[in-house]
């Protein structure tokens, strides 16, 4: 992928925000209990490895992703902590897991002893590191029952091969303020809780919505990954316990400005029309960094003032109604502070119809984040 570095386009990462977040987190958990930075999806699009050399610096003392190619980019970063791959991954890349010391979770029983046939065929003895995930509701991956996870957790304890090191679960309505749904899947959890005799390492429940808002299950470690990035996992719903500080801003400037008369049309098919003589500005990002067509009609910040997007945004670029003539080079907002004005990723998402954690996974790679 080719990065923009030779455009004025760009996303700035506060680290300070990050650094901040998962402190303020770890100071509200109970003294045993860790804090693993979940920076999955390039850290919501922040940056995987920057984001867990900050989150680390916080005081997360271990890391969560979706993908083996996740962890290894971690690894290969000089990330020595725990990591977690919070989803299923092919048993025949055993040995990937092995070899960069990675956390796996197992979500069925047909996993595990494909996984104990391969570690028995292995030359020499390893170990591989196991977490057991159990589905209490959320109809997506794991053990569906006591029974079955039960089953399982024998199975892991009598072979060799593996280190059972955690057991968690994923809640679907966290962020929500209906608690039904919420406490029937905590009370799955906890009958499964109460049915062992030995508990692993780690025992975690916790994502973002459920850390800020529920009281600790029996857990001993959280995944903490929106708020992380400053962002509400409830957008406007609930109120965060502690000031969330966003670390992400979307920059521009504008590479040309100009005044044209009445009926001037804008963009692809000429759906903006000038309803007089009016400044419009052009900013280098379009959809194919995440800009998306949708955000036709919204509005970004100049100088302190709300601008609004003219017509169809393009490929790369887009135009913007300025106020009063600028000059070209001046800076754009699109995601955080101009003077005394902000536009925030919530904002953004209520324009797309979507949660903001889709908005910071959208924007493409060619954007160059800078880390501040
Ligand atoms: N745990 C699991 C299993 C997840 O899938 C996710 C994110 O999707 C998280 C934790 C982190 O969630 P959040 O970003 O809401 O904190």
């Amino acid at each position: 992928m080719v990065i923009g570095w030779h455009r004025p386009t760009k996303i700035i990462i506060d680290k300070k925000a990050i650094i901040e977040n998962v402190s303020n987190e770890i100071k509200r958990l109970p003294n045993d209990s860790e804090l693993f930075a979940v920076v999955k999806a390039n850290g919501y699009g922040h940056g995987a490895v920057e984001t867990a050399k900050a989150a680390k610096i916080g005081g997360a003392t271990g890391f969560c992703v979706a993908l083996l190619d996740e962890a290894i980019e971690l690894r290969e970063a000089g990330i020595k902590e725990p990591i977690l791959i919070l989803s299923v991954v092919d048993s025949s890349y055993i040995e990937l897991l092995i070899k960069y010391d990675l956390s796996i979770t197992v979500a069925t029983q047909e996993w595990l002893e494909l996984a104990s046939d391969y570690l028995k065929n292995m030359d020499e003895k390893v170990l591989l590191k196991v977490h057991i995930k159990v589905d209490t509701g959320m109809g997506r991956i794991g053990f569906l029952s006591k029974s079955a996870t039960l089953q399982a957790i024998q199975t892991i304890k009598s072979e060799d091969h593996f280190i059972w090191e955690g057991l968690f679960t994923h809640f679907s309505t966290a962020d929500e303020s209906d608690d039904t749904y919420f406490q029937k899947q905590v009370q799955c959890f906890q009958e499964i809780l109460d049915a062992l005799e030995e508990k692993p390492r780690y025992i975690h429940v916790e994502n973002s919505a459920t850390a800020l808002w529920h009281k600790q299950v029996t857990s001993n470690m959280i995944r903490f990954g929106i708020a992380m990035y400053g962002l509400n996992p409830s957008g406007d719903l609930l109120p965060s316990p502690y000031t969330l500080k966003s670390a992400l801003t979307l920059v521009s400037k504008l590479i040309q400005i100009k005044e044209l008369p009445v009926d001037s049309g804008i963009g692809y098919g000429k759906e903006y029309v000038t309803s007089g003589t009016e400044w419009i500005g052009t900013v280098p990002i379009g959809y194919a960094d995440g800009w998306l067509r949708h955000m036709q009609g919204f509005e970004v910040l100049v100088d302190g003032e709300h601008c609004e997007i003219v017509g169809r945004i393009c490929m790369d670029q887009c135009m913007i109604r300025l106020i009063k003539p600028v000059a070209v080079g001046t800076e754009v907002t699109l995601i955080g502070k101009n003077k005394k004005k902000e536009i925030t990723m919530q904002m953004v998402a209520e324009q797309l119809g979507t949660i903001h954690y889709e908005v910071a996974c959208t924007f493409s790679e060619r954007i160059p984040r800078e880390y501040r």
